[in-house]
């Protein structure tokens, strides 16, 4: 059988190791259109400051990641004890949030009324919606203090999203399962607790996961499955079309070549995607355009500790609620978060800046971007001193948003692929964006591959 994965990325990478290690016998090639593999995971490794341009780390609240780490020779690392200690900029400060439901509900995070209304929402009965925003979602069960202090800041930490438009099916389908199974909320979560108690596991209060990385960043992860992969890995090799030639595809590339496979992947993002297959299948190519990306910039500072000595920088960092009307969407503090991201008496700080709120400020150009950045940070944490290292990094297409209706356009394409035995779509703009789902889901997907092949399905 041969196999062609399309997409260098987290997700075409971990799909060809799996492959590899379930049936030695499978010829698989990847295809990246860039001369760099590792799509959003990129490290910028300069100056003795080890950068991340896109992805930060991974939770290990899901097993995925760890163990692909295990399998592939590498040792995550942990983030610092101090990291747990998040921030959240309200009216001119920022905000520890408390991380425990009893210590959150007895501080003063939010008003007593906000309080109250979150504890009512044992109360509301559950209605029953296929879907709808994480903002309405969360208005009419938790209020909206909670919502505009709490889970709008965290659907731009997570999404760079607009709350109003994400789906709470497709984003937080857990919390959505809780409402649907138990009734609500707080009732799911206690419902939740007793099963795990009687089934002997830790409870826990909220999804929790310790955020790790590697030492050298998350890059290292990618080059450790190149060195397995080796030249099963096709760099500077642009594909623009796929057709089918009797139970075989041909894949067409950018520079005239063409290739035939048994089976095709396509891990590449939604916009890309919709265009390889617009020959092949307008129905499918217009089904995956709907995916929407915003972009979003990211801007790494590094100052000379000396020159931020009364700036407290202990803690994971900070995230902006819309509410505050600022123009970043939050900081991330890298050098309390990981040991090693900087020289010996240096800080770095990465601030996310557009998102589906704000695409225009991501899009300024360099010297607008870091004068705004400065000025945040001055207002925001202090920061008077001039940055010793500036760097930007530019996602123009970033993180793809599971709006309303999501999970519709995943059955309607998931119908429309049943027309193409053979070809599969992967990728985190389909069933989870973060790096742990992306590998979760090569895992499933190399299983049903090499079933579907043996079944000649
Ligand atoms: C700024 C930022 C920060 C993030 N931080 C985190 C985080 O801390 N933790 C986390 O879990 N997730 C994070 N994410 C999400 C995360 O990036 C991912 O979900 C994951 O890395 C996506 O991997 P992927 O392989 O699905 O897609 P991508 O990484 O987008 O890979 C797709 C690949 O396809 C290639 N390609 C595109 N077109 C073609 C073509 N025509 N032919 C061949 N190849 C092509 C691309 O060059 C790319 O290499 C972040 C995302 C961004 C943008």
């Amino acid at each position: 059988m041969t196999i062609c994965i399309i997409g260098g990325g987290i997700s075409g990478l971990s799909l060809a190791f799996f492959l590899s290690q379930a049936d030695r016998t499978i010829e698989i090639n990847v295809y990246e259109s860039q001369d760099r593999i590792g799509g959003k995971i990129w490290t910028d490794r300069r100056d003795g400051f080890v950068c991340e341009a896109g992805v930060n780390g991974f939770l290990d609240n899901k097993p995925a990641t760890l163990e692909l780490s295990k399998q592939i020779g590498i040792n995550p690392v942990r983030s610092n004890d101090n990291s747990r200690r998040r921030f959240i900029y309200l009216n001119g400060k920022l905000r520890e949030i408390p991380d425990k439901p009893l210590t959150f509900l007895f501080s003063d995070f939010l008003s007593l009324s906000g309080r109250l209304n979150m504890v009512m929402e044992f109360m509301r009965p559950p209605r029953s919606k296929d879907d709808e925003s994480m903002q309405d979602f969360a208005l009419r069960r938790v209020g909206r203090e909670f919502f505009e202090k709490l889970l709008d800041p965290l659907a731009s930490g997570i999404y760079a999203g607009d709350p109003s438009k994400l789906s709470i099916r497709s984003c937080f389908t857990k919390v959505y399962d809780l409402e649907r199974n138990y009734g609500g909320l707080i009732k799911g979560f206690i419902a939740l607790a007793k099963e795990k108690k009687k089934a002997g596991k830790k409870v826990e209060a909220g999804p929790g996961g310790i955020l790790h990385s590697f030492e050298n960043g998350m890059y290292s992860m990618i080059e450790s499955l190149r060195d397995v992969l080796g030249d099963r890995i096709k760099v500077s090799t642009k594909v623009v079309a796929i057709h089918r030639k009797s139970d075989r595809y041909i894949v067409y590339f950018e520079d005239g070549r063409q290739t035939e496979s048994d089976v095709v992947v396509l891990t590449t993002p939604a916009y890309e995607t919709s265009k390889i297959l617009s020959d092949l299948d307008k129905e499918l190519s217009s089904l995956v355009s709907r995916i929407p990306y915003p972009p979003l910039t990211v801007v790494a500072l590094g100052y000379k500790n000396s020159d931020i000595k009364n700036v407290d920088l202990n803690g994971f960092g900070f995230l902006v609620p819309a509410m505050q009307k600022r123009r970043i969407l939050g900081t991330l503090f890298d050098t309390s978060i990981f040991s090693k991201r900087a020289p010996e008496g240096y800080s770095l700080l990465r601030t996310m800046i557009g998102g589906a709120r704000y695409p225009h400020l991501a899009m300024l150009d360099d010297d607008k971007i870091v004068n705004m950045t400065i000025e945040e940070l001055s207002d925001i944490l202090g920061i008077e001193a001039d940055p010793h290292l500036v760097r930007i990094y530019r996602w123009e297409q970033a993180i793809p948003q599971y709006n309303v209706g999501h999970y519709k356009i995943l059955e309607d394409i998931e119908m429309a692929l049943s027309r193409h035995k053979g070809l599969y779509l992967s990728g985190n703009a389909f069933k989870g964006v973060a790096v742990n789902d992306c590998i979760a889901n090569s895992l499933l997907l190399s299983q049903t591959i090499i079933k579907g092949y043996k079944d000649g399905i």
